[in-house]
């Protein structure tokens, strides 16, 4: 069957691409090699408890807001979202001390500034600049593609130069363990942008984030799309320089006018092998680009009525030293705690504890695959979950007494789950003092192949979300899309 357009990967990016065209009046195709759809957003179920895998909480979903007009335009906003509290989203803790961070910019400026009156200015001006970056979010969907000057500025250097006191940094910085907090390279607009959709206002998902790409999966069905399951995209078919055919699974294939690629850029040029078009320099390029750490998760699933629900993230700290520039030096430090919200009554039923792991730390079992990878990784596992719960339990003092069961999962599982490579959970690592290099736009250099997802732009659901809407603008045109979007 000849389709207008074939996507690889049923991530979110690929599916807001699928739908995204399917909505403009194109034949849309999209290939998912695992039987689940969704990549990050995949869900597990054990027992009663059902796991978010990558998804846990967004931002910036009140009317007005970053992500507001994208997910209304997506039609999500339907879905059952439940606002976490304004005046703590976020219980940040170092050395112990919880510090709370506000919804909406003047409570957010108000709560901190009781800890820290002497730095009021300074927050207000830390908080009228990410406004304005987010009041201008949609201004980039006119302008060229990661174009914004703060790509070029560190994040790292803004807040040194706005907020005096070190700790204060430490807190501001604090909700976004798993960002990839590097000195060295993080964006300013990145940290901006995402830190100021959390300030907007926080949301779970009162369900799981397979609700999500259930509803754009059935809605690019309604239009018309297909979704197939269980095909691994393993050739490209460059043909008169274009890509005539997609291979899946080895044997079967599909053709299409256009393709979109949603899996990482670096694994998308391995499959074109020959190209006319791809020069080598862009390869290289590609593939010698660092990839942002991965996260390991203890997904706990709590005795019934035992854990009252929290309705804010916890970001517990070992001490400042550990937020910007993770490195692990053998014992816990850092970890973020996320409550899913009860089914009912007024207990949470699992909680998940997510914390920083390098591939270095699994990298010795990167040749097994999912489920036989030996005893010594079952433990490994074990330890490093022990170790979570203890470093929790010290916030959490009830924790060990609540669990009923501990599932794990670690970088191997996302790169067995997603194709990321060393199971990097955000993809490409973007460098303020490489934009060009580290930035990737959607086209590439065969005229009909183009990219989306995480890896270009920003990551998270924000980000992505953006990104579909520039991918598909190449095909569309963007004058075109905006109507529809109302920008
Ligand atoms: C642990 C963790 C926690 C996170 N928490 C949050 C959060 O709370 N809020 C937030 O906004 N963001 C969060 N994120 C980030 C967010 O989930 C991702 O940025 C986003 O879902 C990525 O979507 P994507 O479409 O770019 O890629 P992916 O989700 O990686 O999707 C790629 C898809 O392509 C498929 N694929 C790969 N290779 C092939 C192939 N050869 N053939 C066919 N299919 C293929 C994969 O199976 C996968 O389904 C988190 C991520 C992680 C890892």
């Amino acid at each position: 069957m000849k389709y207008d357009v074939i996507i690889i990967g049923s991530g979110l990016g690929g599916l807001e691409c699928g739908y995204i065209l399917s909505k403009k009046g194109y034949k849309v195709c999209i290939l998912e090699q695992n039987a689940q759809i969704g990549g990050c957003m995949q869900t597990f179920k054990r027992g009663k408890s059902v796991f978010n895998t990558g998804f846990h909480y967004i931002g910036g979903l009140d009317e007005g807001q970053s992500l507001n007009k994208l997910f209304r335009y997506f039609d999500l906003l339907d879905l059952p979202w439940h606002k976490l509290d304004e005046d703590a989203f976020a219980e940040v803790i170092i050395d112990g001390k919880p510090f709370f961070l506000a919804s909406g910019h003047e409570r957010f400026v108000d709560t901190l500034a009781k800890d820290f009156p002497h730095q009021r200015k300074q927050l207000e001006t830390y908080t009228h600049f990410l406004k304005q970056v987010g009041d201008n979010i949609f201004e980039s969907f006119t302008s060229d593609f990661g174009n914004s000057a703060l790509f070029d500025s560190s994040a790292y250097l803004f807040l040194q130069e706005t907020v005096d006191d070190p700790l204060l940094r430490n807190i501001l910085s604090g909700s976004s363990l798993t960002m990839e907090l590097c000195s060295k390279k993080l964006p300013l607009y990145i940290f901006a942008q995402i830190n100021n959709s959390f300030i907007q206002s926080t949301w779970r998902l009162n369900g799981n984030g397979s609700m999500i790409v259930d509803k754009l999966a059935g809605d690019i069905r309604a239009m018309g799309g297909d979704i197939i399951t269980k095909a691994k995209v393993t050739r490209l078919i460059e043909t008169d320089g274009r890509i005539g055919s997609v291979e899946y699974n080895d044997d079967a294939q599909v053709s299409g006018t256009y393709v979109i690629s949603d899996i990482h850029p670096s694994q998308t040029l391995a499959l074109i092998p020959e190209s006319r078009h791809i020069r080598k320099m862009y390869r290289n390029r590609i593939s010698s680009i660092s990839n942002t750490f991965g996260i390991f998760t203890v997904h706990l699933q709590i005795k019934e009525s035992a854990m009252p629900y929290l309705n804010r993230n916890i970001f517990i700290y070992r001490n400042e030293d550990i937020i910007w520039d993770y490195k692990f030096n053998g014992e816990i430090s850092s970890v973020l705690v996320n409550y899913n919200i009860p089914r009912d009554g007024s207990c949470t039923s699992n909680i998940d504890i997510l914390t920083p792991m390098c591939w270095d730390e699994v990298a010795r079992w990167a040749d097994t695959v999912i489920g036989k990878r030996g005893a010594d990784y079952e433990m490994f596992k074990q330890q490093k979950a022990e170790s979570c719960i203890e470093f929790v339990s010290e916030r959490i003092p009830d924790l060990k007494n609540c669990i009923e069961k501990i599932y794990t999962s670690t970088p191997l599982t996302y790169r067995d789950y997603t194709g990321t490579p060393n199971g990097s959970a955000y993809g490409i690592q973007k460098d303020y003092n490489d934009t060009l290099g580290t930035i990737i736009v959607p086209q590439t250099q065969i005229p009909n192949l183009f990219l989306s997802g995480q890896n270009l732009n920003l990551h998270g659901v924000l980000g992505v979300s953006m990104t579909s809407f520039f991918t598909c603008a190449k095909i569309v045109g963007m004058d075109n899309l905006l109507k529809d979007f109302n920008i």
